[in-house]
């Protein structure tokens, strides 16, 4: 079974800060909404029709809990859905794997916010597929398709509504 963590705060900030100080407090905001799933290393509690929890987690032999973000699982849902079976090359980080792998040092999948996907079978095409899919769905794209994955996460967009896209 996995526990949902949720912080009741997270109407509590006017909407108005956002705008004033929006690099600090979109931030603080996005702390406020997150509901994340906890789970431990082979969970294979179905946390969606077509996830379980143990494919989000860390790949180190240390950490023992492990977080996904509801969000982020139902937007992968909806990305399943439209382009058939995915693969998680990466969810949940620990600190320490997130160091080992040489990962961003503020990666949003030490947070349980993003991940990097494959499509199944995996070829030219389908990668194509997943990314055009995952740009209708999601705010932040890392295009990492010359090294076969797409990066995904859950951060909240800009304030001006622009998309985040960039390419590994
Ligand atoms: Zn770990
Ligand atoms: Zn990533």
């Amino acid at each position: 079974m996995y526990d949902s963590i949720y912080n009741e705060a997270q109407d509590a900030l006017p909407s108005r800060a956002y705008t004033v100080y929006p690099s600090l407090l979109c931030r603080l905001f996005y702390l406020w909404r997150i509901m994340l799933i906890k789970f431990q290393k082979n969970d294979t509690t179905q946390l969606s029709p077509h996830f379980t929890a143990d494919e989000f987690s860390c790949s180190c032999n240390n950490c023992v809990d492990n977080f996904i973000d509801d969000v982020l699982l139902e937007k992968l849902e909806e990305v399943r859905v439209a382009i058939g079976p995915i693969k998680v090359t990466s969810g949940y980080r620990c600190p320490q794997h997130n160091k080992d792998i040489g990962g961003a040092p503020s990666s949003s999948h030490m947070a349980g916010l993003a991940v990097d996907i494959q499509p199944i079978p995996l070829n030219v095409d389908s990668l194509d597929k997943l990314y055009e899919k995952c740009l209708q769905v999601f705010d932040n794209i890392g295009d990492g398709r010359p090294k076969r994955f797409v990066h995904v996460d859950v951060r909240p967009a800009k304030p001006n509504g622009v998309k985040r896209k960039w390419v590994y």
